[in-house]
């Protein structure tokens, strides 16, 4: 068997660790003679995974008290609508910076009143644009930003002002990879599939007391308060994904030492790759300094048969899913929990080899 070193943006590599535990557990999980595809939601084995699931993701988050955590489903993009039909009562301001505000944008709109305060769409998205509090509409009800942009490969290092506004992030391709302080959100969401578990689950992280003031009327499973008041099992969860997730934390929390202890993996990772496609000749990353991801990292070499023939070979090399976006071209190397600094190390090998063999 050869393990690829997979560097796709999501659904993206798991931590061997947690996909052996799971194949341990497969047959016979917890002791109940079944795998977790197969327990009822309502057995006291499946409560038991997911009441560990949402206290290892309290501890390592240091989520306080008067925070929920919500397991629902419908990706981040449900959460796009579920967000304006829960806590938008006069308007929301949202800052573009890429495909994920574009689509939050658009559902926004079929909502209610929406301002797009910022963008940096006239420069392909290749910065976070700053902004004050007088850009703020006198309105809103919150700020809503996507932290960090999985596409173009930039992130927010600090976050907008918001006085007197709740402030929404989409986390789904950070969250996880540092520390993060949650009580300066009032709601956070991201999809597994990026940086948790995979895809099928989306944590909602919402402070309490915006629970219970959703839109009149509309469907159940769109209102936050139908997951707060049965526990995300209102309906049948996504008992696997959960699962999942809960072994990714465990792995987290024993095997790596908690959130600091990766927010240090996940800085030497990128650091590695941005000093050498800095000082390369061939290869260029096109994001402001200050803004750059350091979870997705976007580059090129400026020749788009060039950037063809990288991803073909790196594919040959066992360096897969290397592949840019469609909407910025070149190259994209996801650089996840789950990427062992091996396959840092195996991927800036293979560019200077390329480098070497194809710079005129
Ligand atoms: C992938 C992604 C999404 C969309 O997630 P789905 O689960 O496909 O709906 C939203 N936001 C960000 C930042 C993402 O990276």
């Amino acid at each position: 068997m050869t393990r690829v070193y997979n560097f796709s943006a999501g659904p993206a590599c798991l931590p061997e660790w947690v996909l052996k535990k799971a194949q341990e557990e497969m047959l016979d999980a917890h002791g109940s003679g079944m795998s977790v595809m197969e327990m009822s939601h309502r057995s006291s084995a499946f409560q038991e995974i997911l009441d560990t699931c949402k206290a290892r993701l309290r501890r390592l988050m240091n989520i306080p008290d008067d925070y929920e955590i919500l397991f629902c489903q419908g990706g981040g993009t449900m959460q796009f609508s579920m967000v304006p039909l829960n806590l938008l009562k006069h308007s929301a301001d949202i800052i573009n910076t890429g495909q994920w505000t574009k689509k939050a944008i658009m559902e926004h709109q079929k909502l209610g009143k929406t301002q797009v305060i910022a963008s940096s769409a006239e420069d392909n998205f290749t910065y976070i644009p700053k902004i004050k509090q007088e850009d703020l509409t006198s309105d809103s009800d919150y700020v809503y930003i996507c932290e960090n942009n999985t596409i173009y490969g930039t992130k927010y290092k600090e976050l907008p002002p918001h006085e007197g506004k709740l402030l929404v992030a989409d986390l789904s391709s950070c969250i996880l990879s540092e520390r993060t302080d949650v009580s300066k959100y009032d709601l956070i969401f991201a999809g597994a599939q990026k940086n948790m578990g995979p895809a099928g689950v989306t944590v909602v992280i919402i402070k309490k007391d915006l629970i219970g003031h959703a839109k009149e009327n509309i469907p159940s499973l769109l209102d936050y308060k139908t997951y707060a008041d049965n526990d995300s099992m209102y309906n049948t969860p996504p008992c696997y994904a959960i699962y999942m997730v809960g072994l990714v934390l465990q792995w987290l929390e024993e095997e790596i030492g908690g959130l600091e202890e990766m927010e240090k993996l996940t800085r030497q990772r990128a650091s590695l790759l941005y000093d050498y496609i800095d000082q390369s000749k061939l290869y260029s990353n096109p994001v402001a300094k200050e803004d750059r991801s350091y979870t997705n990292i976007p580059f090129v070499t400026g020749d788009a048969e060039l950037d063809k023939k990288f991803v073909k070979e790196a594919n040959e090399a066992g360096l897969v899913n290397l592949k840019g976006h469609r909407t910025v071209g070149g190259m994209r190397a996801s650089l996840y929990n789950a990427m062992p600094m091996e396959g840092v190390y195996a991927l800036i090998d293979f560019m200077k080899k390329f480098e070497k063999e194809n710079l005129a």
